[in-house]
Order: structure tokens, then sequence, then C-alpha cells
């Protein structure tokens, strides 16, 4: 080993001495992170939905700050997406491509990392990778998917409840440590992350009947027929015509008249978490409208049109909570001065469908589910109200983070910086196209295995269990309903894209055999 002279020493303490009234200026960071709000469902973005203002905070925060266009997530489902965040490697590399198995919690994370370079970390909310958070000062969890009303939590002491409505129970519960759980003065990165809208998209007590009185629109897919693509788009289980249940997510409840199947046991359990005052109030807004609909007597595309205006408002009033709080967070930031040197982020692991391709759910490398609502404010460096459109992922964040505190990305990391994007710079080398794997089938909902390559106008799918492909041209079919794989003036686009996609997956060190993991 060199041996280190003292006179370096005393100049590197300088150092060290010298840098530490900038150190005090390093940003702090609020992740806030959503599950499943699709980028359809946030006014920003604009879409069929924005007319009925879903984000107004959300909303506020892209006007102060940047909006990402091209945000895609590289394995949508809810774990796997947390264990690419917190690790910058894609699903091969980090111990979790599927909800199943158990996050290898001695991987080196963006958490510990700045934790270890005097960063106070935290999170609060859903973490669903199974094992203990490590990296962090103070977590406060919901076990695997957590529950709407009276949450229990996970905690370094034990498990806890807390009664009411899990959006404001985690809201209250970061406020609580912004404003007297820290230890110190010391920059802070907050994961600040929400159950809602996950699946079943239970409301809050404030929200049981907004929205009662319009009809949501419908997307023009909600009857697609699933030709012109792979037997997977069409053997798929998750449909709302086919595959919703009435009792657990549509909440017709209770009906003796239905089976005992999972379903209605689950909405069962549902109700059985609720305090007498909570059912009052909940069925105060849901009888009515569902004693209507055994009036009614729908059957066939009806019952579908009418199972969809209950998802989508459902889904849109668990956002109405999410957006709300956020309001109190930046209210606070405001107040309290946190606000001009905080980074704040809000996304979600995934995108969803809402009843694009009469579906629900997500898994799929199609657009809706694959897009990421991705917005940035960070004031003073953001130009407000800003726009990108670089293809970037989750698989970003981390070393993002990690730049923004000054923190050298490890090597291993295998995602980029989006902090010269976010100081509007537009780098010549930035990728041109991004690799997707889905791993979890058999399973849930029956998505095939599928991996592929997105560039800013084609993706290429293959579906390698039952080796089919998919090639759409986004910019003539943006709602991917004709896959053009087979079509003859397509013939040099999907060789030029194999090569791509092949180099993209020796890139990321994917295995050769895609059954492994
Ligand atoms: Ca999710």
């Amino acid at each position: 080993m060199p041996r280190i002279s003292s006179s370096f020493l005393v100049a590197a303490l300088s150092a060290v001495v010298a840098c530490a009234p900038a150190e005090r200026d390093r940003p702090n960071i609020i992740f806030i992170f959503a599950d499943d709000h699709a980028a359809q469902a946030v006014g920003a973005y604009g879409g069929r939905l924005a007319s009925l203002d879903p984000t107004p905070n959300i909303d506020r925060l892209a006007q102060e700050g940047m909006l990402f266009r091209n945000a895609f997530v590289t394995n949508a489902i809810c774990a796997p997406s947390r264990a690419v965040i917190l690790t910058g490697k894609h699903s091969h590399l980090n111990s979790v491509p599927t909800n199943a198995e158990r996050f290898d919690s001695s991987q080196v994370t963006f958490a510990q990392l700045l934790r270890d370079a005097g960063y106070e970390t935290a999170i609060v909310g859903k973490w669903h990778l199974k094992s203990e958070p490590v990296g962090f000062d103070y977590w406060e969890v919901l076990p695997g998917q957590g529950s709407y009303y009276n949450p229990e939590f996970r905690t370094a002491q034990g498990t806890v409840q807390d009664t009411g409505y899990v959006t404001d129970i985690i809201t209250d519960k970061v406020l609580d440590w912004l404003g007297r759980g820290r230890l110190g003065d010391r920059p802070f990165m907050l994961m600040y992350q929400h159950k809602a809208p996950h699946r079943e998209w239970s409301p809050g007590p404030q929200h049981l009947n907004q929205y009662d009185d319009i009809d949501i629109p419908e997307p023009a897919t909600l009857f697609d027929d699933y030709s012109g693509r792979s037997s997977a788009a069409r053997e798929q289980e998750m449909t709302i015509a086919v595959h919703q249940h009435l009792a657990y997510d549509s909440k017709v409840w209770p009906d003796p008249e239905m089976e005992e199947d999972w379903g209605t046991q689950a909405a069962q359990r549902l109700r059985d978490r609720m305090t007498a005052d909570q059912l009052a109030a909940w069925d105060v807004a849901y009888g009515p409208k569902n004693d209507a609909l055994r009036r009614a007597g729908l059957t066939g595309d009806d019952l579908t049109r009418w199972k969809y205006q209950r998802y989508m408002k459902d889904y849109l009033r668990a956002i109405a909570s999410v957006d709300d709080n956020l309001g109190r967070l930046l209210d606070y930031l405001d107040h309290s001065g946190l606000a001009e040197n905080t980074v704040v982020i809000y996304t979600s692991d995934q995108g969803f469908f809402l009843g694009e391709h009469g579906w629900y759910d997500k898994r799929w490398m199609y657009e809706e589910s694959l897009r990421m609502p991705l917005i940035v404010r960070w004031p003073g460096a953001i130009e407000p109200g800003s726009e990108d459109s670089h293809l970037v992922q989750n698989l970003d964040f981390a070393e993002t983070f990690l730049d923004l505190a000054g923190v050298a990305v490890p090597e291993a990391m295998q995602g980029r910086s989006l902090v010269p994007l976010l100081m509007g710079e537009r780098p010549s080398d930035w990728r041109d196209a991004i690799y997707y794997h889905y791993y979890e089938f058999p399973a849930v909902h029956q998505v095939q295995r599928h991996y592929g390559i997105r560039t800013d106008r084609y993706k290429l799918i293959h579906y390698y269990l039952i080796d089919e492909w998919e090639l759409f041209d986004l910019e003539q079919d943006p709602d991917e309903l004709r896959s053009v794989y087979d079509a003859a003036e397509y013939a040099d686009i999907v060789t030029e894209l194999k090569e791509r996609l092949a180099r993209l997956r020796a890139l990321y060190d994917v295995p050769e055999d895609d059954r492994v993991p």
C-alpha cells in the first residue's frame, strides 16, 4: 500500500473543512411514489381524463418543475420496479424479477450510499420487498400490499396499526417525521410511498361520492378484439368484462346472491377491516348505486360499460386523496422554508390500463403500463413548466439521487443520472432505445413473459416462451392495435431492431437463458 504523506492528509482535511459550507447546500430529496398511477390519469399529461382535473397538486408540481414525456419502467410490476429503483440494476441482476421474491438487502442501494455520505434517509409507506428496509435511518412500511382502511405498519420496533385511511396516515407520518422526527439539520432523502391507487381502488372517506354525477370518457379500445397481435394479447386474464370481480373490484357488496368465491370472500375481508363508522359511511355512498345496478339488470357490453365507470371512478377517487395529501406536503414545504432546497419527485412504480384494450392492471410492454408519470421540481435549477422527451427509465433514479447528492455512482449501476436533463441539457450520447423484460408468468392475469426494445418510433416485443413477436410503428399506430412484424415493408426495421435488442441485452448482461430467473 502506498504511504500517504502527512502534508497530503493535512491538505485533504483542509479540503473537507473548506467544503463544509457547501455541504449544507446539498439538496434534500423527497421521492413521492404512487402505486399504479398511470400517466394518463395525471392532468398535466393531458389525455381523455384531463378535463376532469384529477390531479391539481401534481399539476402544480409540473408547472413549477419539469415533466418527462418519455419515462418508462423496465418491468411493469410493483416489487420489481422498487428493486430496480433501489439498486439501479435491471431485474435479472437485483434479486426481484417478479412479485414473489424477497429483496436481497445485502445489495448496494442508493439509500445506503446516501446515508454513508451524510444524508438522513427515511422511507414511509409501501415497501413490498419482504425483507426489512436497510439503509434507512427511519422506516415505517406497509406489510406486503398493505390495506386502505386501518392499515398496519412494520417498524423497527414491531407492527403497529393506525385507524383511518392509508393515504392520509402515510402523509401524517411523513409530515411528523419532517417536522419532528429528523435527527438534525443534515440533508435528507425521504421516500414517501403510497399504496394508492393500487387495486382494489378503495376511496378515502372524503371522496366516496366524487364523480357520482358524471360519465368518465371511455377509451377507443374498450372493446378491443385483440386481432392483429400475438396470441399473448388474446389469452391474458385481465379484462374488465370477464376478470374484474363484481364484489371485490366493483364493490357491489354485500350481495347475498353472490357465490362464496375468492372475490366475495376478499370483499368481505375489506368490510371486516372497517370501523362501524367507516362502514356506515361507505354503505351510504355505495348502497344506492349498487341497488340501482341490481334494478337495471345489465348484461354484456352494458355491464362492461358500468364496470368501467365504477372502476375509473374508484381509481380516480383513490388518486384524489394522493393529490390532496401532496397539497398538504407542498404547503408544509412552503411554510417550513424547506421548499427552496428540496428536490420533489412525483412518479409511480409503473403505468396502468384504464380500460384501454378492455383491460385493467399492468405487466405489458404496451404503452399504458410501460409509461411512468415523472415530474420533478427543483427550485432554482429546473426551469418551471419545462418538459423533457428523452427516453428515461426507473433504472436511472438511483443514479440521479446520488448525483444530486454529489455521491459517485457505482460502476455496477446500469442507469444514468437525469441531472443533466433536469438542467435543460440535451446530451448527444443519451440512449436511443430502452430495454424491457417482464417475467411473472404463469401468474395472476396470465401475461406471457416478454422482453423487447422501444425506440422513439418503434417497439419490438418477443414473447419468448411461445416464440411470437410483435412490432408496432408508434407513429402510425399509437394505440398498438396492429403488429407489422410480418409486413414486408418493415422487414429491414425488424432486422435492425433485433440487432439493437441483442446489443442492449449484452450491454445489460442479460443471461442467454431467459427462463432464468
Ligand atoms: Ca404497482
